[in-house]
């Protein structure tokens, strides 16, 4: 599934609706190069699920915690190079706990990542402020997100 976003205001407007949908266990996976655009999605995600603070990328911190509707759990796992650092983090209380995750380069750790996930793919395109993006969903309920995000 592919959505066409013309600029800044369409990924806003497609990462609050995501906010608006998740719910506690929702595991979304953000994959694109630098600068494609998942930071400023989370930022979006994050404003639709309620979060008040400002949300800033974990590239250093690796993950950021904040309060909303529910926790939602913001990774950047572009800095871990293997399993081991992940299970230190206590991965598994996150990923199958009481919040949302969100992970950006999720690709990087791609064999630890729960089989019941929706990846967001962003792709620059030739105009600087447009995105392709592409929705894999594994399982009922991301296909159900999957969906109502192209309507
Ligand atoms: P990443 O986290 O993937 O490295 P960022 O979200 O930090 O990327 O940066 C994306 C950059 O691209 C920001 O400077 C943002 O303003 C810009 N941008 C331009 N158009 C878009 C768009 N349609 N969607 C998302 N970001 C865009
Ligand atoms: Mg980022």
């Amino acid at each position: 599934m592919k959505i066409r976003v013309k600029g800044i205001k369409d990924t806003d407007k497609l990462g609050r609706k995501l906010g608006e949908l998740v719910e506690p266990g929702d595991v979304i996976c953000l994959n694109g190069d630098l600068g494609a655009g998942k930071t400023t999605l989370s930022k979006s995600i994050g404003l639709g699920m309620g979060v008040d603070d400002y949300i800033t990328s974990p590239t250093f911190a690796i993950i950021n915690e904040y309060e909303g509707r529910h926790p939602l759990y913001h990774f950047d796992v572009y800095r871990l190079n293997n399993g081991e650092e992940l299970f230190d983090l206590g991965v598994e209380d996150y990923f199958y706990g009481k919040g949302v995750c969100l992970i950006e380069w999720a690709e990087n750790i791609e064999e630890f990542l729960p089989e019941n996930r929706l990846e967001v793919w962003i792709n620059t395109t030739l105009d600087p402020d447009e995105r392709e993006i592409e929705l894999i969903p594994y399982g009922d309920r991301n296909e159900f997100l999957a969906r109502e995000l192209i309507k």
